[in-house]
């Protein structure tokens, strides 16, 4: 599915034609703005208002730290009055276009925004921690940086920006509240990869990921071992898929535990780095805090609404 990338010397020979290109056609009036991930793109509707026509080049399910542009993607980068997108490495097959392009026209790196002392470092990876979504109150700092690139571009987003900090903070909330109800002991996160540090320092929990920050890292033997120990010595009843990783790593940890005696069941499927379907509640950025929040904390025996914080989960 994955449409071979293309080639940075074809990238610059491309953006050298920048204009030859047809660029997806925004409405009459409208600010064409282009995002990566689908988190910026659902902040930059809900901030930009009728005004934006925004387009998310990862589609729900994909991999930012292994998705590469196809040839449609590159045309509407090319056509974007403005584009916007995580940084930090997360976009790592996309980030030298992403940073040729700057010189070209508004290109924001929204995470980068965020001050860095709220960071946290990782000595493998090397930069700091990409996935500062998965905590609202940085997201809330990233989308002051989405509200002054739009307004930048011509929109009145600094107006939608209260209401949605506000909105951010009742995530942050209900996810503290639903997560503070599982027991304490049981309060670790063992997921596919390493994307819910941000998280854990918001909500106090212990996080274990199979891989590393990034998906394209490999998980070694003796880490699948090192993990099934912690399973079985911490009666640790469930792990989590992440949507856009394969769930390979995690069988390898239930089959561990089960052949140390040790039960452990898939807890559901969380949204990480891509949320969930177009056009569901799960799709949008309040969905998914909401649904990983509620997921979890019912996995491990908290208590969470079965529809989640509005009751729109699932629906
Ligand atoms: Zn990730």
């Amino acid at each position: 599915m994955m449409v071979r990338a293309l080639s940075r010397r074809t990238v610059l020979g491309l953006l050298a034609l920048g204009p030859v290109l047809p660029a997806r056609a925004a409405s009459p009036g409208s600010v064409n703005v282009v995002a990566t991930t689908g988190m910026i793109a659902d902040t930059a509707r809900t901030l930009g208002g009728e005004g934006a026509t925004v387009r998310a080049l990862m589609p729900p399910g994909s991999d930012p730290h292994a998705f590469r542009q196809t040839r449609s993607d590159l045309a509407a980068l090319l056509g974007a009055d403005l584009v916007l997108w995580n940084g930090l490495g997360l976009e790592a097959q996309m980030e030298r276009l992403l940073t040729d392009l700057a010189a070209r026209r508004p290109v924001v790196a929204v995470a980068e925004a965020i001050p860095a002392d709220w960071l946290l470092e990782d000595e493998d990876y090397g930069r700091p921690d990409p996935h500062v979504w998965l905590d609202p109150a940085l997201w809330s700092e990233a989308s002051v940086a989405i509200a002054a690139a739009l307004e930048e571009a011509g929109l009145p987003a600094a107006g939608a920006l209260p209401a949605w900090q506000e909105e951010l903070a009742a995530l942050r909330d209900y996810a503290d509240e639903v997560l503070a109800t599982v027991p304490e002991e049981s309060r670790i996160l063992v997921t596919a990869h390493d994307a819910f540090r941000y998280w854990g320092r918001a909500h106090g929990w212990e996080v274990e990921g199979i891989q590393g920050i990034s998906t394209e890292s490999e998980a070694g033997i003796a880490r699948i071992e090192e993990l099934v120990s912690l399973l079985v010595e911490r009666r640790i009843g469930a792990v989590f898929v992440e949507s856009s990783v394969p769930d390979r790593n995690l069988r390898a940890l239930i089959e561990g535990a089960a052949a140390r005696g040790h039960e452990v069941v898939l807890g559901g499927t969380l949204l990480s780095d891509a949320m969930g379907p177009e056009g569901t509640y799960e799709g949008t950025y309040p969905g998914m805090i909401d649904h990983n929040a509620t997921t979890i904390a019912r996995a491990l025996g908290g208590e969470a609404p079965e529809r989640g914080r509005l009751g729109r989960l699932g629906s």
